[in-house]
This record gives C-alpha cells, structure tokens and sequence, in this order.
C-alpha cells in the first residue's frame, strides 16, 4: 500500500483554469500527467485532478467538451480524483452562490460557498493545520469555503478550526492551491489513494 506504480498516469482537467501547474507538481513528483480535453484523453489514466479556476466556466465546458458524463462515470465509480478550488466547488453536493445552470459531481458531502474568503485582492497565504499532525502551506485565492461537512466526510486539513482539506472515499478536496506552494502533501495524498485502489482492484481480480 502507498505508492502508486510507476506507470500511473494522472489526468489534469484542462478546460480552463489552473492546470499547468498540477502538471507541474506531478511531474516533481515522478509521477505522469496528462492534460485532458476530450474524452479520449481519459483513457488510461488511474487518477484525476480538476483545477482551480472558475467553477462556472469548467461546469460549462465540461458540458461543451463532452467530458462531464465519463468524468461523473469514473467518479461515481469510485475514481481517485482531487479537486482543488474551483475543482473541490465541482466535487461538492451542494454549492451555495453557484450559478442556477452551474452543476457539480456531487461526489463530497460537503456544501461548500463559492468565493466566501473575499475577492482575488483578499487572496492570502496561510497555514494548513493537518490531522495527522503539522502544517502545510495553503494559498487561498477567491477559495470556496466549506460550510457543512456530511458524517462519511474525514477532515484532513483544517484553517482556524475550519475544514480547507477533505476526503470522502476515494475523492479529495482542497479549497487552496497545493500546486503553487511547491509543498507536495496534497498531490502525495492523490498518488496515495490511487496506488490504494489499483491495490483493491489487483486483490478482486485474484478472488475471481
Ligand atoms: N472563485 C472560483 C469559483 O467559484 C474559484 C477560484 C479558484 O479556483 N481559485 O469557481
């Protein structure tokens, strides 16, 4: 358990947003990305990060680019995915100030509120309190702030008493922007959880 095995590949939402940096990240990490526009461009991944950005524009180009049903497909299916700002608004059942037409995954039993800390000039950087113990650099920018957590939801990463990093299954939340700290801890927990769910899958099929 733990690591993922070399030849995973990580899909990067790449509609809008904050992609490129993920890319990044995982690539520090040692760990293959690909940018995903089309639905093609699924096949073969084993894990998926959605960006930052803006959760309206990514909800309609999910629509346009014909990615939102395989993607709801995978996820509803328990695919290892992060969705990291504008992404963690796009994982949550229930989103307070979205637009009426604007619609999410909802795979995390959360409620979260869209641009809560403020405006783009109120982006801050702050301490990430973690529940296994220390912190971690959080860079807020226009962050979604989560507003009821459901009870299958494990808090992970806490800001002043408030959840900013969340996992339900095999999906996790971060309202901040783990791609521009340079700390690896968010992108560790996806590449943790996806080697935990090609273990799984390796274990069912030996049962078969
Ligand atoms: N405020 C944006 C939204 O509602 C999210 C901001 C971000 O991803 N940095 O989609």
């Amino acid at each position: 358990m733990g690591a993922a095995l070399p030849q995973s590949t990580v899909g990067v939402l790449a509609l809008q947003g904050a992609f490129s940096n993920h890319l990044s990240a995982l690539s520090t990490l040692g760990v293959a990305g690909r940018a995903v526009r089309r639905p093609v461009d699924l096949e073969g991944i084993q894990g998926l990060i959605l960006p930052g950005g803006e959760s309206t524009t990514m909800s309609m180009l999910l629509d346009s680019s014909g990615l939102r049903e395989p993607i709801a497909d995978l996820l509803h299916g328990g695919f290892p995915v992060l969705g990291t700002c504008a992404g963690l608004i796009l994982l949550s059942k229930r989103i307070h100030d979205g637009r009426a037409d604007q619609r999410g995954f909802d795979v995390l039993d959360i409620a979260t509120a869209r641009n809560a800390y403020g405006r783009q000039n109120e982006s801050f950087e702050s301490a990430v309190e973690l529940s296994g113990g220390g912190s971690i650099p959080g860079i807020f920018i226009r962050a979604p702030r989560v507003m009821e957590v459901g009870p299958n939801v494990e808090i992970i990463g806490t800001r002043h008493g408030e959840p900013v990093l969340v996992r339900e299954r095999s999906a996790i939340g971060c309202a901040f922007h783990p791609e521009l700290s340079g700390d690896p801890t968010v992108h560790r927990l996806l590449i943790d959880q996806i080697g935990r769910s090609l273990t799984a899958v390796a274990d069912a099929s030996q049962e078969d």
